[in-house]
């Protein structure tokens, strides 16, 4: 369930209950309430009934004092006519002493019996009358005047007016009906629920009052109103109310949890997009209160995850042109101290720090073969150090990895280097061919974090890598000495030779520096290897080379052509210059027996000559020329040289 819809439940619950509870107040409480009001007016409406009686048989006193007055004034016929007249009075007549009608007027109501029903406004004889008498002096034969009133319609309905009753007025004596504005059935349900009661009754749906006879009101009179009840009009109204109200109280509570939820909705939706990957969401609603807070904070959240993406890409996209660059480099390059230094950089970019250095080479003296930011770092890079001292010779001699800060005192430190005293430190060795021939150490991070076990891993790695690219260098050195050098006498062989000669030939054609070519050929070789064995064969070969590289300088190139033939290239040498060189070596070779296995050998050389241009402009007539000057020497002899003037 949504948000919005419990909102709306709490909401309408909250507004539709308190409303369905007051009509049903209204609808059940309503009516006792104006029960009690109608029962009160009632009692007020008996009381008023009463009241009226009684000022009508005050009247009926005044009219019957008149009538005695008159009748001693006048005649007592005359006294009782007049008033009859006058409409005071049903019927008017003055009594003798005994009682008898001595004059009389009007008609005397059915059911008052006798002139003597005078009595019934004192006294109420139960007929349908109210009278009054009043006792005559001074008139002879006559002791009485009395006046009849007929409780008929007419009074019944001015009674009832007069109380202003909604139901029906009924007079009664002794239980029974004097007079009723009502019909003879209804007057008797009414008497039946009201017999011996006072006050207000509740029958058959009517609200009754009955209040007693009182002296001078000689009647009991009960008065009727309907029971209220809530009409259908009012329940119409009722439902309208509800109905209305329920409906404004519905669109009210649907824009108020709206309004409440609207912030939420706007806030999962943003969220949503912002898992599918969309950074750009944001909230844009204007809002205040907690809702802007939430907004701005969400605003803020994303602003920083999209500058941190931002930032991680960045530093991806480092990372990606690093290793691209070390890949490149460690696959292709064959230089090492270029190799050392790409991945020295590498690991500095990758794992932040400030700054770096790679130690490499021989076992007993590591020096400094890259360096990254030190200078920037305001550290000092360490001179060339001896394995075992100072941290970084430490990690070479055991082979282990050094992490953490660094805190060495003045004993630990390398007296012939320069180390960083403290600040962070991860240092890993660097390993070729299993053997561990330098160390690769980074210096403080960008960010002052410490290096953790992940960074130690990620640099071993590196380590691991550039160990793999050195053994490939060391390989690939070796490849290239085998395939330029002679196994037996490690002197260059015909290949280097021949690039050597032609690139002189290149140099002297262009610069005109004099050059010239030895060729020697050892004498009687055959023999040796014949009477001696190969193996001392190849001792003497290996033994010549050694008496010639004495004799020559670092600028010749000294190869084997061939068997037991050799040739010396000798760049700025001029054709006395190389015969200089001829006799020098013809002499070395001479000089001293051979010490060889199975006793001294005495060997001999012959050698020939040959100057650019004059004897050949090209490698291979340079060639041909030594080899005719060789030809020359063997043939004159052997164990001499011969190398033609210009
Ligand atoms: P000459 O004075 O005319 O040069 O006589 P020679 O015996 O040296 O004659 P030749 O040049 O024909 O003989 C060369 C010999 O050198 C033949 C071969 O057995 C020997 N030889 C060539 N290469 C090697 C090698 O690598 N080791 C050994 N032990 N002998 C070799
Ligand atoms: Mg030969
Ligand atoms: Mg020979």
């Amino acid at each position: 369930m949504s948000l919005r819809a419990r909102l709306g439940v709490v909401l309408g619950a909250l507004f539709l209950v308190p409303l369905l509870v007051g009509g049903l107040v209204i609808a059940l409480v309503l009516p006792g309430i104006r029960a009690t009001r109608i029962s009160n007016s009632l009692d007020r409406s008996g009381m008023a009934v009463r009241a009226e009686i009684r000022d009508e048989c005050r009247f009926l006193g005044v009219v019957a004092r008149g009538v005695a007055l008159d009748a001693g004034a006048t005649d007592p016929r005359q006294a009782a006519r007049a008033a009859v007249r006058a409409g005071y009075a049903d019927y008017a007549a003055l009594l003798g002493p005994s009682g008898a009608v001595v004059a009389s007027a009007g008609t005397m109501p059915a059911g008052s019996g006798t002139a003597d029903s005078s009595v019934a406004c004192s006294r109420s004889t139960g007929a349908t009358v109210l009278a009054e008498h009043v006792t005559v002096s001074g008139v002879p034969g006559v002791r009485t005047a009395v006046v009849i009133e007929a409780v008929g319609t007419r009074l019944m309905q001015s009674l009832r007016s007069r109380s202003g009753v909604g139901g029906d007025v009924v007079l009664a004596h002794g239980g029974r009906v004097v007079a009723s504005t009502a019909d003879p059935a209804t007057t008797q349900v009414v008497l039946e629920a009201v017999a011996g009661k006072h006050g207000t009754v509740t029958s058959h749906g009517w609200l009754m009052s009955a209040t007693p006879a009182r002296p001078g009101a000689p009647f009991r009179v009960v008065v009727t109103e309907r029971t209220p009840s809530i009409s259908s009009e009012t329940w119409l109204l009722l439902v309208v109310i509800v109905v209305s109200s329920a409906t404004a109280a519905a669109l009210l509570v649907a824009v108020v949890a709206r309004g409440l939820s609207q912030p939420f909705s706007d806030l999962t939706e943003a969220a949503e997009r912002v898992a599918r990957g969309d950074l750009e969401a944001s909230l844009t609603r204007p809002a205040d209160g907690e809702a802007k807070r939430l907004s701005d904070a969400f605003n803020r959240m994303t602003g920083e995850l999209r500058r941190n993406m931002t930032a991680l890409e960045q530093s991806r996209g480092d990372l990606r042109e690093s290793l691209e660059r070390i890949g490149d480099t460690l696959s292709s390059t064959h230089d090492l101290d270029g190799l050392l230094q790409v991945v020295l950089e590498t690991a500095v970019v990758t794992l932040q720090s400030q700054a770096g250095v790679v130690l490499y080479g021989a076992p007993d003296q590591l020096r400094v073969v890259a360096e990254n930011g030190l200078h920037e770092a305001g550290l000092s890079a360490p001179v060339a150090i001896a394995p075992g001292i100072g941290v970084l010779g430490r990690v070479v001699a055991s082979g282990e990895t050094v992490r953490g800060r660094l805190s060495s005192g003045p004993e630990e430190l390398n007296p012939a280097a320069t180390e960083p005293r403290d600040g962070q430190i991860l240092a890993v060795p660097l390993r070729s061919m299993g053997a561990v021939l330098g160390v690769l150490a980074l210096y403080g991070r960008l960010d002052d974090r410490a290096f953790d076990p992940a960074d130690e891993d990620a640099l071993r790695t590196l380590a691991g890598q550039a160990g793999i690219a050195i053994d490939n260098v060391q390989l690939h050195q070796e490849a290239e000495r085998l395939s330029t050098t002679d196994a037996l006498t490690g002197l260059w062989n015909f290949r280097y030779l021949s690039m050597s000669l032609a690139r002189e030939i290149e140099r002297s054609t262009r610069f005109e520096p004099p050059l010239a070519v030895l060729r020697l050929d050892l004498d009687n070789f055959k023999a040796v290897n014949d009477e001696r064995g190969h193996a001392v064969g190849d001792a003497v070969l290996r033994e010549l080379a050694h008496r010639v590289q004495e004799q020559i300088r670092e600028v010749d190139t000294f190869a084997r052509y061939g068997g037991e033939e050799f040739v010396v290239v000798l760049p700025e040498t001029t054709v006395e210059g190389a015969t200089q060189l001829a006799e020098r070596i013809c002499s070395a070779v001479r000089r001293d027996p051979f010490d060889v296995d199975g006793g001294p050998l005495r060997i001999t050389v012959s050698v020939g000559g040959a100057a650019f241009p004059t004897q050949g402009s090209s490698a291979a007539t340079l060639m041909r020329a030594a080899d005719k000057a060789l030809y020359v020497a063997k043939h004159e002899g052997r164990d001499r040289w011969h190398v033609p003037a210009q």
